[in-house]
């Protein structure tokens, strides 16, 4: 049996989780087994919907104490759950880096965090994975019985088709946290930047917090999320959550657009991984061009007007 975590956020199932579970029903169907899913805490979304994407059966623990993730708590929980599985997957997202090393310490399995692609069965078990920041692939044999990946975010397209999934909660209380949450403190974005199919990202060539409307104001028509490069996060133009680059978040969207910035290495470890890049830069020599499937050369304070002003007319 592949068993796939499903990861929650406010009482609504995250969109690398149905990635996941598309993921970890192919991997089924290739290795001629069926997919399940664990559910923890209350949410709103119906689990048997998950039956669209190839799911079975979902576990679930629909206890509230489980509405704040704990990574000790939650491993315990799926390491049960998990031992009558052959490989468990994860999103690659915060709570899957924080569960799977656990997980995988705990069951003995081997891990492959990264995956960019369903596992090659011929002849072993090997999954294709990024490495050095998503600048090169790695190809990682896996030899022990159970297995454990963790899919990046944004790798597997999500194909819902028809079918409805058993749900069978699980007779387990969670234990007590070691840790308590004292305080939440909740980004609230139009689009969170993690799992944004679009982004609107700005660099220290707006020269400031104040132009900044530019980027949100196409981030809005488009339904992105904004980002923002290193050293704007930095001096405070923009929220540190925003940052994105190799010390930043890696995200992959199908399209980001950036604005002024340069397009360091540092930079692009966190987002070589768009399927189109967008580059508007004053500079032809800025090496983001080198990276960009589109590059306007031109200056962001007259481009993005004339950008906005198109966008607004094509949306009618
Ligand atoms: C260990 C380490 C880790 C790092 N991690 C990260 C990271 O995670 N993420 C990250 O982003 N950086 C990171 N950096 C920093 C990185 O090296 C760069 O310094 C940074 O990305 C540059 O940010 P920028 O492109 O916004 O600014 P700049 O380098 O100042 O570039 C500004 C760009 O804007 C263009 N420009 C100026 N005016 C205009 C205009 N009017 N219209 C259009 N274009 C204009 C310029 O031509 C220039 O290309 C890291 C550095 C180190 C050493």
């Amino acid at each position: 049996m592949v068993l796939v975590f499903i990861d929650q956020s406010e009482g609504h199932i995250k969109k690398s989780s149905f990635e996941a579970a598309n993921y970890a029903s192919a991997i089924a169907a290739q290795t001629g087994t069926t997919a399940e899913a664990i559910l923890l805490g209350t949410v709103n979304d119906d689990p048997a919907s998950l039956g669209k994407y190839g799911i079975k059966k979902v576990h679930t623990v629909a206890d509230a104490a489980l509405n704040h993730f704990d990574a000790q708590v939650y491993t315990k929980i799926i390491a049960e759950t998990a031992a009558n599985a052959d490989i468990i997957v994860f999103s690659n997202n915060t709570t899957g880096k924080a569960v799977a090393p656990r997980l995988s310490v705990k069951l003995k399995a081997g891990l492959v965090s990264g995956a960019v692609a369903l596992p090659e069965t011929s002849n072993g078990f090997t999954v294709k994975k990024t490495v050095f920041s998503g600048k090169a692939f790695a190809n990682i044999t896996v030899t022990t019985a159970k297995k454990i990946i963790a899919l990046n975010p944004n790798s597997f397209s999500i194909k819902p088709g028809e079918g409805t999934a058993e749900v069978a909660p699980l007779n387990i209380t969670a234990d007590k946290a070691k840790v308590a949450v004292t305080n939440t403190d909740l980004v609230k974005g139009e689009v969170p930047l993690s799992e944004a199919e679009i982004v609107v990202s700005g660099g220290r060539g707006l020269k400031g917090p104040e132009n900044w409307g530019m980027v949100t104001e196409l981030a809005h028509l488009l339904g992105a999320a904004t980002a923002c490069s290193r050293p704007v996060a930095d001096i405070h133009w923009r929220p540190h959550h925003e940052h994105v680059g190799q010390t930043g978040l890696a995200i992959a969207p199908n399209l980001y657009i950036a604005i002024g910035i340069s397009g360091a290495i540092q930079h692009l470890a966190g987002v070589n991984r768009s399927k189109t890049i967008v580059v508007i830069n004053k500079d032809p020599e800025a090496p983001f061009f080198k990276a960009a499937d589109y590059g306007i050369v031109g200056d962001a304070f007259e481009v993005m007007p004339k950008i906005i002003e198109a966008v607004k007319k094509l949306k009618g």
